[in-house]
């Protein structure tokens, strides 16, 4: 019988959610939707010490701004919860307990000051920093070296003691990655891990197995980070569960920024958002940018995310979820890092804003116009207004600059832009358009526009002269659609009054 796939986001909740984390659900939510599988999202949080107040509230709501809902996770529940290793600590003991038996695993009573005393005796200039490994297990404090009595006698005294795993020596450890293909390890490079910690809790590397055993995990795709744990990883299937039982692999290429591994540190640098939605430490009240809140739409961020890493095997760049998750294959992902550029972030962006209705974000640049209070009455003129200027908006916050004189009387005018060449008969000319402009019976472009053109013939100015300074007055700046449109958008008292304010400030 083929197996139900079933894929699982597993991030510890320490902090913000970097794009490179939000690439690994969305491979993970496409390659679940393409199988017609479940994707899981499990909070693995047994390093109490890194727990982050709010940081798991924070990473549902952006898996919900991008669209990407588990089938199963602590919020929407499932048939495998809890979804919270925290709550999950009794189950851990019984597998650590397991490799003691049958020799995978010992117990380990070494104090800190031990520990410590280790790394500086066995440090050389080949080996600056040793590990707890094959070499150095038989000099240490565990159940290796200690008579069983002992053990025993320590155990019932309450002393502290973690469970490590035993590395075999001079094991080659294989395994197929659906990336990186068959991946080799030499055991004696890796180090006896802790899998159950003093206080109770297992640490990731136990956790992350048994876990992804007893919730049917049929493919786990991770970060390549993880990759260098994959050995333990491995080794925890074949000693509990069988090799035969554990997920396909594929360890995903990093992002690179503009100096090797895309850093939160690269975004504050270089403008650029690095983390989904804004994010604030609560610990240090540091700020990071998110893409949300930059202006992106979640449409846009998903497609970049795929292409980062990703592609269809054509020339296409856009893509909506529906067809990613039709074209997805993880064998399609490239081994080598995939480098984030933000230009290229925006291109997308830009497409996306003209590909949907503005309707449909509306809200979202409401919401700044709100922030900075400018008054938005008429819903129907604010849809028009975006649809007007969406084409000159790369980002949802461009919208702000490129269409709040709609509603607001611009508060500077670039008069850098008309002074060079103003003068008494441009003053002339705008103060006879002003007056002929407020008895205009109808006010549409092509008599606004009439109007302006029969006048600037009338006084020999060419018109091309006369709409810069215009559009200064009505716009503030250099920018903007057609003139003769804003004035008859912004309506009749916004453009006389605009022009006289405009006149005063000119001619002074
Ligand atoms: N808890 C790990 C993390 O924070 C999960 C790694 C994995 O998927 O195995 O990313």
């Amino acid at each position: 019988m083929i197996k139900k796939v079933r894929v699982r986001f597993a991030p510890s909740p320490t902090g913000g959610l970097h794009l490179g984390g939000v690439r690994t659900v969305l491979y993970n939510y496409l390659f679940a939707k393409k199988n017609q599988g479940d994707f899981i999202v499990r909070i693995e949080d047994t390093d109490q010490t890194r727990f982050v107040e709010g940081a798991e509230k924070y990473i549902f709501d952006c898996l919900k701004w991008c669209g990407l809902e588990p089938d199963e996770s602590p919020i929407h529940g499932g048939p495998c919860g809890p979804y919270r290793q925290s709550e999950r600590k009794s189950i851990y003991l019984q597998y650590a307990h397991q490799l003691i038996e049958q020799g995978n695993a010992y117990y380990a009573f070494d104090t800190p000051e031990e520990l410590e005393k280790m790394r500086s005796d066995f440090k050389t200039t080949e080996n600056p920093s040793p590990q707890y490994d094959a070499k150095v297990r038989m000099k240490m404090k565990n159940s290796l070296t200690l008579p069983a009595e002992k053990v025993k006698e320590l155990i019932a005294s309450g002393t502290r003691y973690v469970i490590r795993i035993k590395m075999p020596e001079y094991e080659t450890i294989r395994f197929h990655d659906l990336i990186h293909h068959e991946v080799s390890f030499d055991s004696s490079l890796v180090d006896d891990k802790v899998l159950l910690k003093a206080d109770g809790m297992p640490t990731y590397h136990l956790a992350v197995v048994v876990d992804d055993y007893l919730m049917g995990i049929t493919h786990a795709f991770r970060g390549e980070e993880w990759l260098s744990s994959a050995p333990v990883h491995i080794l925890l299937w074949k000693y509990l569960f069988g090799l035969g039982n554990m997920p396909q692999w594929a360890h995903l290429p990093l992002i690179l920024g503009p100096n090797g591994k895309l850093s939160k540190r690269d975004g504050a640098k270089y403008g650029f958002p690095v983390y989904a939605m804004n994010w604030t430490d609560p610990r240090t009240n540091e700020f990071t940018e998110g893409f949300k809140e930059k202006g992106f739409l979640p449409e846009a961020f998903i497609n970049l995310l795929a292409m980062l890493g990703w592609n269809g095997g054509t020339e296409q760049e856009i893509f909506t979820m529906e067809e990613l998750i039709d074209h997805f294959s993880i064998e399609r992902v490239h081994k080598s890092g995939a480098k984030f550029d933000f230009d290229k972030a925006k291109w997308f962006n830009q497409e996306w804003i003209r590909k949907i209705p503005v309707k449909e974000y509306a809200f979202f640049i409401k919401s700044l116009f709100n922030e900075k209070n400018i008054p938005v009455q008429d819903e129907a003129f604010f849809i028009q207004v975006l649809e007007l200027v969406k084409d000159r908006c790369m980002l949802l916050t461009d919208f702000v600059e490129q269409a709040q004189y709609f509603f607001t009387a611009p508060d500077k005018l670039d008069k850098d832009a008309v002074l060079p060449k103003w003068d008494a008969s441009k003053k002339e000319f705008f103060e006879l358009y002003c007056q002929t402009l407020e008895s205009l019976k109808v006010w549409d472009v092509s008599s606004i526009e009439t109007l302006f053109k029969n006048l600037a013939a009338e006084k020999n100015i060419k018109p091309g002269e006369l709409q810069l300074p215009l559009r200064i007055m009505l716009v503030g700046a250099k920018f903007g659609p057609a003139v003769f449109v804003i004035a008859q958008m912004i309506g009749k008292e916004a453009t006389v009054d605009r022009i006289k304010k405009g006149l005063n400030i000119f001619s002074q």
